[in-house]
């Protein structure tokens, strides 16, 4: 089998070094991927907020929601107690 996703987000990852084709926490490859395209688009989005924020333009408090709650929503649920 070819790898199809890559994730090394928690101590519980394949072999120490990454989950490749499935999560040992269960994790299915299109939702790691899912989850890779959500973040880099938090990225981008938090990437123009700070730069507004540096120019001293206004940045909606619901950017910052957002950011915190999608980063929040790729965490891995093995934390969870
Ligand atoms: S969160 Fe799941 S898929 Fe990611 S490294 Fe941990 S066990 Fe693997």
């Amino acid at each position: 089998m070819e790898p199809n996703m890559f994730c090394y987000q928690c101590q519980e990852t394949a072999k120490g070094t990454g989950c490749i084709l499935k999560g040992v926490c269960g994790k299915e490859s299109h939702t790691a991927q899912a989850m890779d395209l959500l973040l880099f688009v938090v990225r981008g989005i938090s990437v123009v907020a700070d730069t507004l924020r540096k120019a001293d333009s206004p940045v909606s408090e619901e950017v910052n929601i957002f950011a915190v709650s999608y980063t929040h929503l790729t965490l891995p649920t093995i934390y969870s107690v």
